[in-house]
């Protein structure tokens, strides 16, 4: 592909906000170029995500891309809560008249790809020292270096679209930045086997073992979780110990039937709660984990990405098709309202299912009353339900 000096807006990172936010632009005619460190085949392969928001397959139905998702993905009208010895059902469908689909965030990495290629919109892979300059003007301008050769781009617009680590966020004055961060005292080891899921539904459960989660990706492919230790490492984690924890831990009634099987991915991660603000200065403006992280217990770090790139989507139509820029300008206050509120969801189920307290602790009994608040009352079953769908965007 010919090389690219100008686009009007330019996108770093091909993550799902990136490409999100290009393909929307592009199907509503803006111009965009997205430049991405990584090589295609290392970008499809990340597995992540699992769980999609009705708001987010909207957009995705939107960017054009949402064909394989209905016909592969799996509509989950609920999620079951397993503690204290038995299994809670919250009906999401009945609770909130909305539901959940589970589709893996490699899948939807793949199809926008796919389309983004067919529709000749650039994707620049391996995109070495990319580096924002100008902000502060309104022509921005992007300089990179790809097989060896040194670029640039000059742009309308720019977005962050590079993730946590990436440069998108050091990017904005350091002097203007300001960042809460939360790191939790516990880990996620992930575990993806091509077994049948043991439950139709996800199983969150809260255990004096420690957490864990039952998921899946597909009809024959499950994704558990349980709750490790910060230095854990993945070689005290056999496949059979990890079966066996999960068999304790998901053990509640009625057990759920788990077929084990060898695993095609194992992995550590750990759990923070960060924001930093503001999420935009001059022309540039970021979007997802470039901004903010949630731990992934309320499944919300790829759906939070889906909504920044809505609300950034519309300011920058907002501007090419009627010169109006007040949505523009209220970017980072309106994507930050519904970060918050995502931030606050997750940090509650974390700290609601794992442990982290003593037995028998003030906190510990806090927890345990809250579990119990929740079976018995069906308005704190609705909040859970309508924080798990998706708050309105
Ligand atoms: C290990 C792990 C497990 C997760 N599990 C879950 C989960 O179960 N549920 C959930 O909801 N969320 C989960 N998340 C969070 C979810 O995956 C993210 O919120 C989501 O990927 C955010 O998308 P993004 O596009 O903002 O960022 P990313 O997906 O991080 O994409 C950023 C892109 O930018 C590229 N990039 C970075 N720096 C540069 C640079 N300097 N130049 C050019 N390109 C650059 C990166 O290579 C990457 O492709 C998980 C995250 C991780 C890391």
């Amino acid at each position: 592909m010919a090389s690219r000096d100008r686009t009007q807006v330019g996108i770093i990172g091909a993550g799902p906000a990136g490409l999100l936010l290009a393909r929307l632009l592009e199907v509503h005619g803006v111009d965009s170029v997205i430049l991405e460190a990584r090589t295609r085949d290392y970008v499809e392969a990340r597995i992540r995500a699992g769980v999609l928001e009705q708001g987010t397959v909207d957009l995705l139905e939107e960017a054009g891309v949402a064909e394989r998702l209905h016909r592969e993905g799996l509509v989950h009208d609920g999620v079951e809560i397993a503690a204290n010895g038995r299994r809670l059902r919250i009906d999401f469908r009945e609770l909130t008249g909305k539901t959940v689909t589970v589709y893996g965030q490699t899948e939807v990495t793949r199809d926008l790809i796919a389309a983004r290629l067919a529709g000749g919109g650039p994707i620049v892979f391996e995109a070495d020292d990319v580096a924002i300059h100008d902000i502060e003007t309104d022509r921005p301008r992007l300089s990179y270096r790809v097989a060896g050769e040194d670029r640039s781009l000059v742009c309308d617009f720019v977005a962050g679209c590079d993730g946590f680590h990436g440069i998108g966020r050091p990017s904005l004055p350091a002097s203007l930045r300001r960042t809460v961060d939360r790191t939790y005292p516990f880990g996620w080891l992930g575990i993806l086997a091509d077994v049948p899921p043991c439950s139709d539904e996800l199983i969150y459960a809260s255990h004096p073992r420690g957490f864990a989660l039952a998921s899946m990706r597909s009809p024959t492919r499950s994704r558990y979780y349980v709750q490790c230790g910060l230095d854990d490492k993945i070689e005290a984690w056999p496949d059979a110990r990890i079966w066996d924890e999960l068999r304790l831990r998901l053990g509640s009634e009625p057990a759920p039937d788990i077929t084990t099987g060898p695993s095609i991915e194992k992995s550590i991660a750990p759990l923070r709660s960060f924001v930093s603000t503001p999420m935009q200065h001059g022309r540039l403006f970021l979007a997802g984990d470039a901004a903010h992280i949630v731990p992934p217990t309320g499944a919300k770090g790829l759906n939070l990405a889906a909504s920044d790139v809505h609300y950034l989507c519309r300011a920058l139509l907002a501007h090419y098709a009627k010169g109006n820029d007040d949505k523009l300008r209220a970017y980072s206050d309106t994507a930050l309202a519904r970060v918050w509120k995502a931030e606050r969801f997750s940090w509650w189920m974390t700290t609601l299912l794992h442990r982290l307290h003593p037995e028998g602790s003030f906190e510990a009994q806090m927890q345990r009353a809250e579990l119990d608040y929740l079976a018995s009352s069906r308005a704190a079953q609705t909040a859970l339900a309508e924080n798990y769908v998706g708050l309105p965007f």
